[in-house]
């Protein structure tokens, strides 16, 4: 009975020993953070320091020392105007891992975005005559010349590109899609209800597993608009699976006087068999073939900026860029700049020496483990006991479904890996890795060069005890 008596009182001495905001506010190192951070934030930061001060003390804590408020007052500040869009280090060896950005720049995309963002530029200003000019016209060079086709139009995304190709071209008509390409892409992406969105109606045309060219012939009707082929990104069909070849349903398309749309989904500009990986549709064939629109994304194989690339015949490309929806899914200087200098990298044929996508399909796997054993050593050298063994690296990103490249790891084991991978996720430099049979498992594959010694200092403190 006492104790309950007594404790409050207790309390309320504790809540006592609180200063006020104003207070707080007149701190030498206070009023310095407020010059530095804004007197708003400061004062939300004081205001939050005390209510975790009165929460702390409600249960059961004591006042904070006097002398620890401005080190509490920085720390809320500090972490409170941290980007939420941040750096990280991706170990996890998945090289499109599309919730870590997808694909990397080049330096080359970088410094290009670099110079149109910080100044003026001449994104719609012709400057040979003076006059308005196109940001269409962009890239545009570039890409007609890398795909071989008519012409060309850079959107916000792939799925853009597929919205925008559908709601001019194909509104209040029909599209025949092969049953086995009814798919979902990835976050919420779903060939139905681009469809519906688009105000184009779905037909679906033979099986699950196999598509026969008379299928869509068999379905062609005055309603039909086109045809769409849809790239199976992010799954793979095996067995007694057949689609009809991209020319035969040019052909269909052409002698019906319908159109062939083809969604590559990644797409490449480089054959993937040369890395020693399955064929990903190249849009060079596509365009050959005589598909009449082919999309595809800027940030998935091509290794750019987040874009979708509309290529095809110019009578089409220029409905699009005339079409109302053009102008809400168009893309910014910053992406056209380092799209350029991306499409630069392959017209100049350097696309596997400087574009990181490539480099990184590239690197074979001698040197990820002469990179891995170096890391190994590193962390020996700490007392840390790492191991290097063989795994796999992920293509992903939609592009390569299943595909993998022979890599080493260097895998930490830790006593509680989940709560490790957790603290090298929350650092100031994330870490994302893999845990594979209570280790942390990292892919030097990934891992930029310039990441290397972030990386390694931070398993060095994370782990530097454990193992001595
Ligand atoms: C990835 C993908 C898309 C969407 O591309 P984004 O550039 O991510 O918008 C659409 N279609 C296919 C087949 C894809 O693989």
């Amino acid at each position: 009975m006492n104790k309950m008596i007594t404790q409050p009182a207790d309390r309320q001495a504790e809540y006592r020993k609180l200063p006020a905001v104003d207070a707080l506010l007149r701190l030498p190192a206070v009023a310095l953070l407020a010059a530095e951070y804004g007197d708003a934030a400061t004062t939300a930061s004081v205001r939050a320091v005390l209510a975790a001060a009165r929460a702390a003390i409600a249960a059961g804590a004591d006042a904070p020392a006097a002398d620890t408020w401005e080190e509490r007052v920085q720390a809320h500040l500090t972490a409170t105007d941290a980007p939420s869009l941040r750096p990280a280090i991706n170990a996890t060896g998945v090289i499109l891992h599309t919730n870590l950005g997808r694909a990397p720049l080049s330096p080359a995309a970088l410094a290009a975005v670099q110079a149109v963002a910080t100044g003026y530029s001449s994104l719609e200003y012709d400057l040979a005559a003076g006059t308005r000019g196109s940001r269409h016209d962009h890239a545009r060079q570039l890409l007609r010349d890398l795909t071989g086709a008519e012409d060309a139009m850079v959107v916000n995304n792939n799925a853009a590109a597929v919205y925008l190709a559908l709601g001019a071209l194909c509104q209040g008509r029909s599209v025949l899609i092969s049953r086995s390409q009814i798919v979902e892409i990835g976050g919420g992406f779903r060939i139905p209800d681009v469809l519906r969105q688009s105000g184009a109606h779905l037909v679906e045309v033979g099986t699950t597993n196999r598509t026969h060219a008379r299928d869509f012939a068999a379905a062609i009707t005055a309603e039909t608009a086109a045809i769409l082929r849809v790239h199976s990104s992010n799954f793979k069909q095996v067995g007694f699976v057949t689609m009809p070849e991209l020319d035969e349903l040019a052909a269909l398309a052409r002698a019906r006087g319908i159109l062939l749309i083809d969604d590559l989904g990644s797409g490449t500009l480089i054959d993937t068999t040369a890395y020693g990986l399955a064929p990903e549709p190249m849009v060079q064939q596509s365009v050959a073939a005589g598909a009449h629109l082919i999309t595809f994304s800027g940030d998935k194989l091509l290794g750019g900026p987040q874009a979708g690339l509309i290529v095809g015949q110019a009578e089409l490309v220029e409905r699009l860029r005339r079409h109302p929806m053009a102008r809400a899914l168009r893309v910014d200087k910053m992406t056209l700049a380092a799209l350029e200098a991306t499409l630069r990298s392959y017209r100049r044929a350097r696309a596997s020496d400087e574009i990181p996508v490539w480099q990184m399909l590239a690197a074979p796997a001698e040197a990820i483990a002469g990179r891995a054993a170096r890391w190994q050593a590193r962390l020996a050298e700490a007392g840390i006991d790492a191991q290097v063994q063989p795994g796999e690296s992920a293509v992903g990103g939609g592009s390569l479904p299943g595909e993998t490249l022979p890599t080493w790891l260097l895998a930490v084991a830790a006593a509680a890996p989940d709560a490790a991978a957790a603290r090298l996720r929350n650092g100031p430099l994330p870490i994302v890795c893999r845990i594979q049979h209570g280790c942390l498992i990292f892919d030097p594959r990934t891992v930029l060069a310039d990441q290397e010694t972030p990386l390694l200092d931070t398993l060095v403190a994370e782990f530097g005890h454990t193992g001595e």
